[in-house]
């Protein structure tokens, strides 16, 4: 127990002689005890529920995080304090709210719903309480319809359906922040919200994926909500779960969200800081008990909702980022038992020029096969086979050339495999481009490339999808139905891009 000042005792006493008389009326004041780290702790407040926000005067409140005998832990929602020990805090009686609703799109936020781009205070007409239950499973449905990424390995291997919660898990500066950008930018023209939360980021780096999001017209339908490196503990904390709150106001009226946490480490982070200030007892790697239910209930917010609640849904992408790709730490392992899947991102490919550098292997999506466009699901199904199999031959090819007619041929086509899936930045795909270029490997059209010529085979296919009046048919109805054309078609489009490329 924290030792106690004489003149607090005296205080303190003195409190207590008043609450003989009403003993209702002062058991919802307290008073500080201790404060720095953006915590503070108070005595006195017998009546505070857990999640209370409390005044501490001139305009700075806090939230109750600890409840303990005597005394109750509280972490201070503000940037800055003037809080010292021996102030006096009342209980509001209130849970911590956040502005939600469209007055936020276009927006960047910081975790209190509060404007930090400069532009004019939001007036948003409600406001939704913070912590909030997950829907249960009656409310629910199963994924099926595709959250497109516009990535094409991603959408063929690992595809994402609406209300799925995959992970996108790396070492430092592998390329995870940039497909979670181009996800959203994706999302343009399809009745999609996004929302960016970025914790314990930098500003510059937060400030240049508004930039990037602006320049990309995806401002428009997208809240940014930060809570940069700089700032206090708390802050961190509560950022992933204002945005799930303002995510649900759209999903409760029948509207289809996308949000991604960049980065959930660091949110862990933070709440491992919080927690040993409020002397909660260290566990494994010095994380407090219930860091698998910070999580967990942040998570499984996201959902799918049936019909009969509106059919809308929250597709949550939550990054982690792994140290030398260890991916058996704990945060690591705690989320992706937590998610629906997992992209997983390697430095070595990154290095080695294969970007997205993700690990076809080991990326998996538990649930979004069901929800995949046709088309894709179509010319995907040997990818992961073509590439499995190229991956254990790669081993032998350096052992000299005395190979058989059928490794050569694999080989071959886990070289061009690969190379098709290679993709730039921004560079995003509709469904009807990535059908034919994914056509143009299963159907053998590749075979005939140089390795060094697919990338331009690509791009040129790609322009030919637009001058050539039948395969433009072709390509805009795939686009509009996301169903297979008939297969003589597709072929007959590939094969005369493919006498006319040189
Ligand atoms: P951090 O760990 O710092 O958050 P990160 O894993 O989020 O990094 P990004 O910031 O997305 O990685 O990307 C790192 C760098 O790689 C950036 O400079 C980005 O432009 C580049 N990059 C990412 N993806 C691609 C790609 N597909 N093609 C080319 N460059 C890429
Ligand atoms: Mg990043």
């Amino acid at each position: 127990m924290a030792k106690l000042r004489s003149s607090e005792i005296a205080g303190l006493i003195k409190q207590q002689i008043e609450s003989y008389k009403s003993e209702l009326k002062t058991d919802s004041v307290g008073t500080v005890i201790r404060v720095g780290d953006g915590i503070a702790i108070v005595h006195g407040l017998d009546d505070a529920m857990s999640g209370e926000l409390l005044d501490f005067g001139s305009d700075i409140y806090g939230m109750v995080l600890n409840l303990e005998q005597d005394q109750v832990g509280v972490i201070i929602l503000s940037q800055t304090t003037t809080i010292k020990e021996g102030d006096t805090v009342t209980c509001t009686g209130l849970i911590l709210e956040v502005p939600v609703g469209e007055e936020l799109l276009g927006r960047v936020v910081n975790s209190l719903g509060i404007a930090i781009d400069g532009k004019p205070a939001i007036v948003a007409k409600k406001t939704r309480a913070v912590e909030q239950k997950a829907s249960g499973v009656m409310a629910r449905q199963s994924v099926s319809e595709p959250m497109q990424t516009g990535i094409k390995v991603l959408d063929a291997l690992v595809p994402i359906g609406r209300g799925q919660r995959e992970l996108i898990i790396g070492d430092r500066q592998t390329g995870k922040t940039s497909i979670a950008i181009d996800t959203i930018m994706n999302q343009k023209d399809q009745d999609v919200i996004c929302i960016y939360v970025a914790i314990g980021q930098k500003e510059s780096t937060v400030r240049n994926v508004v930039e990037v999001l602006e320049e990309a017209g995806a401002m428009p339908y997208t809240i940014v909500i930060s809570a940069s490196s700089s700032l206090p503990a708390p802050m961190l904390y509560l950022a992933p779960y204002a945005g799930v709150t303002m995510a649900e106001e759209f999903m409760y009226s029948g509207k289809h969200v996308l949000i991604i946490y960049d980065d959930l480490s660091k949110h862990a982070v933070a709440y491992r800081e919080l927690s040993l200030l409020l002397r909660r007892p260290p566990g494994r790697e010095a994380f407090p008990g219930d860091v698998f239910y910070l999580h967990s209930r942040l998570l499984e917010r996201a959902s799918k909702l049936s019909d009969e609640f509106g059919g809308g849904s929250i597709t949550a992408l939550p990054i982690i980022e792994t140290k030398e790709g260890d991916i058996s730490a704990y945060i690591p392992t705690n989320v992706i038992s937590i998610t629906d899947g997992q992209i997983f991102l390697q430095t070595n490919l990154f290095y080695s020029g294969i970007r997205p550098a993700i690990d076809a292997g080991n990326s998996v999506s538990r649930v979004g096969g069901a929800a995949q466009t046709k088309a894709i699901k179509k010319v995907s199904g040997t990818l992961r086979l073509n590439l499995a199999s190229y991956r254990e031959l790669e081993a032998f090819t350096q052992f000299g050339s005395d190979l058989d007619e059928s490794t050569k041929t694999t080989l071959e086509r886990g070289r061009r495999t690969v190379e098709i899936l290679k993709q730039g930045l921004h560079e995003n795909l509709t469904v009807g481009q990535m059908t034919f270029a994914l056509a143009s490997l299963k159907d053998g059209f590749l075979d005939d490339v140089k390795i060094e010529d697919v990338r331009r085979y690509e791009s040129e296919l790609y322009s030919f999808l637009e001058t050539d009046k039948s395969a433009k048919a072709l390509k805009d109805s795939i686009n509009q139905t996301g169903k297979y054309p008939a297969e003589e078609d597709v072929k007959d489009v590939l094969t005369r891009f493919s006498r006319q490329f040189a």
